[in-house]
């Protein structure tokens, strides 16, 4: 199923976002509404001689991220301002074979302290040139570049696409995983990568019982639930750790309420949030 059956509203906003004279185009959505693929969608238009035909080498290419006139920065990595640079310099070049240039900035909202080097190309951008913006929100910083996009906003996705998203990353749309994807497309990416993530999540649910009192065994524990172990590195991590906390959250209101009648389980609870202290240390210092 493609974007335009999927979400017809989200779709026909793209199609009059690509046929305006627009140069800039500021994707907007919640988290996880899938924006690396929409702003894909809108440059196939942008760079297909048939707006988007969904069949020909342009099409394709933009698809396998093999495009010579399409780059792509971002998406929960740090851009170092001389990446942006080079940027900057591609977009000038002329178009290797497509009729413009086209350059995907996803998460715009993460370049807080860089933007001010792409200002001046939205502002007045090379004439084969289009910037695509992506962005979960718009921090007041951003509003310049903001202001001079074309705005299209992205409706969320629906528990039908959701669920064909699981079973094709190999994940049964179950009660109980779903409550996990909570309408997010980026964590089903996420939750399949675990490999088996309920049996990754019940650790999160037994953690308050897992956890003795010794030193090594804290941080044997810390290693069995990071992500990172798995490969799962920056932002997916603090994301699975993000998961594993409401997971956590969810149980501990009944743990709490025993634990607080015994003197043994304040002991524990301190333990859990050596853990986790643990986790999200390594998690942020790897993102
Ligand atoms: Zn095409």
């Amino acid at each position: 199923m493609s974007l335009a059956d999927l979400r017809p509203r989200t779709y026909a906003r793209l199609r009059s976002a690509a046929a305006s004279a627009a140069h800039a185009f500021l994707i907007k959505g919640s988290r996880g509404a899938g924006l690396p693929a929409v702003a894909r969608e809108l440059a196939a238009m942008l760079l297909c001689e048939q707006g988007g035909c969904g069949s020909c080498g342009f099409c394709a290419s933009v698809a396998a991220d093999a495009c010579f006139d399409l780059s792509r920065i971002g998406g929960g990595s740090p851009v170092p301002i001389a990446e942006l640079r080079e940027l900057l310099k591609w977009s000038t070049l002329a178009p290797a074979s497509a009729r413009r240039r086209v350059v995907i900035v996803e998460e715009v909202e993460r370049l807080r302290t860089s933007f001010p080097v792409l200002l001046k190309s939205v502002e007045e951008p090379p004439p084969a040139t289009s910037w695509i913006f992506t962005a979960s929100t718009i921090p007041r910083e951003l509003l310049p570049i903001a202001s001079r996009c074309f705005p299209i906003d992205v409706d969320a996705p629906g528990g039908a696409e959701l669920a064909a998203a699981m079973e094709s990353a190999g994940l049964e749309p179950t009660a109980e995983l779903k409550a996990l994807v909570k309408g997010r497309l980026d964590r089903v990416e996420l939750l399949a990568r675990l490999g088996d993530p309920i049996a990754y999540f019940s650790q999160f649910r037994e953690l308050p019982s897992l956890v003795r009192p010794e030193p090594g065994w804290l941080m044997e524990l810390a290693r069995r639930l990071d992500p990172e172990s798995g490969g799962i590195t920056g932002e997916g991590a603090r994301e699975i750790l993000r998961c594993g906390l409401e997971i956590l959250a969810g149980t501990a209101v009944d743990w709490a309420f025993r634990a607080s009648r015994a003197a043994s389980g304040l002991d524990r609870n301190l333990s859990v949030r050596l853990v986790l202290a643990e986790l999200l240390f390594r998690a942020d210092s790897g993102g």
